[in-house]
């Protein structure tokens, strides 16, 4: 069984004067256990919509989006909330995610405490050892988001999504809007913790020089559709 299935996933959002934007349009994709899938595509094809779709954090107009066999459309937003903890996502600016009057311990550590996991005690060493695991100095914990990098500032959102041993981490343009040495950087983390944790990835980015490094499968997406997908290879090769 696939890890995901998206059926026929698709999201229109009200446009100007009654029109209507066909965001994504009949998306059918699987993502298997440890298997990083890239989503490519230009500026606007719906990417993004997708990603967010796929974990309901905006809902999708039609389709199933089937999770280890079970479909989480039809689930309400209260019932997927323990689903949650297996469905993590990262977006291009993490410092929209980081709020700034909260430590990065606090940061990495919250959603442990709003899905309830572990004692004050095992919850700051966990902290600790997610600090580690994304390269971040120990006394990171203590400090603010302002207080990091571009770079860094991914690391903290990368450790907060990792804290519940997710299944499946979307990366929605998680590297472009760092410099091309911080992206590699970013880039080679997020493939080392892939292979650590034997995550899933969906990996979404207009830039194909990023997806290449990083895909096992390329699918293809143009104006809301997948026009294309297979292995990373294929899709590179093709003229
Ligand atoms: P991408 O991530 O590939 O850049 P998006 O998913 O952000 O694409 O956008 C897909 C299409 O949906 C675009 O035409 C965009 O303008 C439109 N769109 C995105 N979000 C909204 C929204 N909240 N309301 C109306 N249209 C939207
Ligand atoms: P904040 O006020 O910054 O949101 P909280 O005190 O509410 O932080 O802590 C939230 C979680 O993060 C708790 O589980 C706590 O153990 C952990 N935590 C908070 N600060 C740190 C820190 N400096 N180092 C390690 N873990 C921390």
């Amino acid at each position: 069984m696939s890890l995901l299935e998206l059926r026929h996933l698709s999201k229109t959002y009200p446009g100007q004067n009654g029109a209507v934007v066909q965001a994504v349009s009949d998306v059918s994709l699987t993502i298997e256990p440890g298997e990083v899938l890239g989503v490519v595509g230009e500026s606007g094809c719906g990417k993004s919509t997708l990603g967010r779709s796929l974990l309901r954090l905006i809902e999708p107009s039609g389709g199933e989006i089937l999770f280890e066999g079970e479909d989480l459309m039809g689930l309400s937003q209260r019932a997927m909330k323990p689903r949650r903890r297996d469905l993590q996502i990262i977006f291009q600016d993490p410092f929209g995610s980081l709020n700034p009057r909260h430590t990065v311990g606090g940061i990495i550590g919250e959603p442990l405490v709003v899905h309830g996991v572990g004692t004050r005690e095992e919850r700051a060493a966990r902290v600790a050892e997610l600090l580690k695991l994304v390269g971040l100095p120990e006394d990171a914990g203590k400090r603010y988001p302002h207080e990091f990098s571009g770079g860094q500032r991914q690391r903290i959102a990368i450790a907060r999504a990792l804290a519940l041993n997710p299944k499946l981490l979307v990366a929605d343009e998680a590297v472009s809007a760092l410099d091309v040495s911080i992206q590699s950087q970013i880039i080679n983390l997020i493939a080392d913790l892939q292979k650590r944790l034997n995550l899933s990835i969906l990996f979404i980015s207009h830039d194909l020089s990023v997806i290449r490094h990083v895909s096992d499968r390329i699918a293809v997406m143009y104006l809301g559709r997948i026009v294309e997908v297979g292995p990373a290879e294929e899709i590179m090769d093709a003229p």
